[in-house]
């Protein structure tokens, strides 16, 4: 059997995903990353249980385990400290079958990496073309470094994806999400084990604990993107300085060159599909979405899966391809609609929408455990397909 080759554009958490989901499948894999290493900037990432699950089709679940701290619940705060909604994370394991992780974004970019061959990886080269090849003819990418023909692209070049905007060029691309996020990475020894998302007036504050003592902290704000302020930890202090304990504190620890900004942009059309000839779009290339349900980077690993375990033996993959579009199009664009709707509720600042999301979010925390996890359901629920196997149903 003729051995099948994958180039991926992009090294971030969905091009390692996938290139070692194609690797379990036999294929032989490049990855090209313009960086010139792989340290992430980014600070903790929280991955909910259908990403553990698909971690697991990928052999690195436990070890990902291994490296986050396990919560004994998690909700929805007041700004006073008042818990509105709060779920046993027993419970929620039982219901589930997989924890909600919590860990640094460079440990899970390791674990992915470590996996690969070590010929896998080639820094500091960039993607500047590609023919999309035919059924008979490959696709060939050219780089800063040669050209590269392949089986099979994946474009996972992330939010700002060159391959979109060569492959798509009339879709507008992603817009702004009307906020802006901080995020931190603090040592909080006793901050206790209880993960939390804090809703105020326009922004919440996410203190999720992960191990050794470290507390991943995010905070969003709406404003206009491309606004900087001269201090941005100064700025969350102002922002957040009055909430309830442990927020003032944890953003004081932070040293201020530290404190991470990113404005927040989203695909607000979907892409007519996830591919072009033998291209496959994924992650943030594909589907950029708010982090408010905290999934980018879950369906990026949930593509990666699905996206290999199509690709199979590498046979007529314009095919194959078009049924990586058919299995993952319609639930990537409703979760980045799902995070836009949650955004939109959470940064909607009239004192009629705090209030009446305080009352919602009270009155959904008085329901049985069984309501909270029906209505998780649809993005947890989801289960990957396994891999190498014969193709069958592309995840559910
Ligand atoms: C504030 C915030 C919080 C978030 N929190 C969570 C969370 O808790 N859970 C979650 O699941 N998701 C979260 N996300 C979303 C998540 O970060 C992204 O969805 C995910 O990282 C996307 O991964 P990716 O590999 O598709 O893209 P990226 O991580 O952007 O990787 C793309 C890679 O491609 C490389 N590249 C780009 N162009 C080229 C080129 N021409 N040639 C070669 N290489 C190139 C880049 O250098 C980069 O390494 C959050 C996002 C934000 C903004």
């Amino acid at each position: 059997m003729r051995i099948r080759h994958a180039l991926i554009a992009g090294g971030g958490i969905g091009g390692l995903a996938t290139a070692l989901a194609l690797h379990r499948q036999g294929w032989t894999v490049t990855v090209v990353e313009r960086a010139v290493s792989l340290a992430p900037v980014g600070a903790g990432i929280g991955l909910a249980p259908n990403a553990v699950r698909a971690l697991r089709e990928l052999g690195v679940a436990d070890e990902v385990r291994a490296c986050s701290a396990s919560h004994e619940g998690m909700g929805i705060r007041h700004p006073s400290g008042r818990w509105l909604v709060f779920v046993d994370e027993e419970k929620a394991r039982r219901r589930f079958g997989e924890p909600f992780a919590v860990l640094h974004r460079a440990d899970l970019v390791r674990i992915l990496a470590d996996r690969l061959p070590p010929e896998t990886l080639h820094l500091k080269t960039r993607v500047e073309g590609v023919e999309t090849g035919t059924g008979e003819r490959p696709a060939r990418v050219s780089t800063s470094q040669g050209d590269f023909d392949a089986d099979l692209v994946v474009a996972a070049d992330g939010l700002r994806s060159g391959l979109r905007s060569r492959l798509f060029p009339a879709h507008p691309g992603p817009v702004h999400a009307g906020f802006t996020a901080w995020r931190i990475v603090v040592p909080a020894p006793g901050c206790g084990l209880l993960a939390s998302e804090t809703w105020g007036n326009s922004g919440v504050v996410g203190v999720l604990p992960m191990a050794e003592g470290r507390v991943y902290c995010y905070a969003t704000g709406v404003m206009p993107p491309g606004k900087l302020f001269e201090d941005e930890r100064a700025e969350t202090l102002r922002r957040f300085g009055d909430w309830h304990a442990p927020i003032p504190d944890l953003f004081a620890a932070a040293a201020p060159e530290t404190v991470l900004r990113n404005d927040v942009f989203h695909l607000a059309r979907p892409l007519p599909s996830l591919h072009r000839g033998r291209v496959a779009f994924l992650g943030d290339a594909a589907h950029p979405m708010a982090p408010n349900l905290g999934q980018g980077a879950c369906q990026a690993i949930e593509d990666a899966v699905v996206l290999a375990h199509v690709a199979g033996d590498g046979t007529d993959i314009p095919r194959r391809v078009y049924d990586y579009t058919a299995a993952r199009l319609e639930r990537t664009t409703a979760m980045v609609r799902r995070s836009a709707k949650v955004g939109a509720m959470v940064h909607r600042d009239s004192p009629a929408a705090v209030r009446t999301r305080w009352t919602l979010a009270a009155v959904a925390g008085r329901l049985p455990f069984g309501a909270t996890a029906r209505s998780l359901r649809p993005i947890t629920g989801w289960h990957p397909p396994r891999l190498g196997g014969e193709p069958g149903t592309p995840g559910r």
